[in-house]
């Protein structure tokens, strides 16, 4: 675990349980300390996690109230929620629905994953739009983008934002069909009206408004590139996530009965991994052959 101190009150805890070889996944748990008070955004992957992040502040800091925020509702952000029992847990109330009819389900599918012994430990203060702390200069907002339920944390004080996995490094993975992404990009454009100095992603590292700008500026364009296509350039991971973002595209499209939109992100998807060549023969045939199918 990495500590880095931001502003005059923020501490970033980065995890890498998540990374494998070829793969780098670290993982952000930020905490506001108001001096009356922790503020944890996200639990990451168990109460084993936490402990770290407890014993620190509380050496440093004395012993304080806790208060939780869940950004979202995937697995590797609030398995640790049950290390804070007495805490109020903060969520947006999507947050809830989607962990009453998931969580536990996939809490065995990836309980390799888990730190300490997690007991999924439910939001106990929820909101609409957004929830306001005042006197501690800390706005949580509803901000759909990765996921319908996504939320952020602003810190007015020190003009830091923790917008959970709404931002990426190097691009964002999307869930939903263009159409979809209108309300992604609403949310990144309220985030540039904001006063940020610095951005805390869910996964990546410490940032500022810079990765706000090249996110904001790949879902405006998407699926369009509008840089030549340059793998020394953009790096590997780039387009391995472009590509799977086209391949996410063609299957909801697909889902969706719309055979025409489905064989175009595919086909769009081929022709970069020509250039770029990514994918193995094996992939690029299974593509082929889905192709065939659905002009069928
Ligand atoms: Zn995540």
């Amino acid at each position: 675990m990495e500590i880095t101190h931001v502003g005059k009150r923020g501490i970033v805890f980065t995890f890498d349980d998540l990374s494998s070889p070829g793969y780098a996944c670290p993982t952000n748990v930020y905490v506001v300390y108001t001096g009356k008070s922790f503020f944890i955004c996200d639990t990451f992957l168990g109460p084993a996690s936490m402990k770290s992040v407890k014993e620190y502040l509380e050496e440093k800091y004395g012993e304080k109230e806790y208060v939780v925020f869940n950004s979202h509702s995937h697995w590797d952000h609030h398995w640790g929620n049950s290390a804070f029992l007495k805490a109020k847990i903060i969520a947006h109330e999507l947050c809830m629905e989607d962990m009453r009819e998931n969580a536990e389900g996939i809490l065995k599918k990836k309980a390799k994953f888990k730190r300490g012994k997690v007991v999924i430990t439910y939001p106990n203060l929820l909101f609409k739009n957004n929830l306001n702390f005042d006197e501690e200069q800390i706005q949580i907002f509803h901000s759909p983008g990765h996921t319908l339920d996504s939320s952020s944390c602003y810190d007015s004080e020190d003009k830091v934002l923790f917008a959970g996995d709404n931002l990426e490094e190097p691009i964002p993975y999307i869930n939903s069909n263009l159409e979809g992404l209108k309300e992604y990009i609403e949310t990144l454009k309220y985030y540039s009206s904001l006063d940020i100095e610095v951005i805390i992603p869910g996964h990546g590292q410490v940032s500022d408004k810079s990765l706000l700008e090249a996110n904001l500026h790949y879902l405006e364009n998407l699926p369009n590139l509008v840089e030549p296509i340059d793998i020394e350039k953009h790096g590997k991971a780039f387009y391995i996530v472009h590509l799977g973002n086209l391949n996410k595209l063609a299957k909801i499209y697909a889902e969706e009965k719309n055979n025409k939109e489905a064989i175009k992100f595919f086909k769009l998807l081929l022709k970069i991994n020509d250039q770029v060549k990514l994918y193995e023969e094996d992939s690029i045939k299974a593509i082929n052959q889905r192709i065939k199918d659905l002009e069928k």
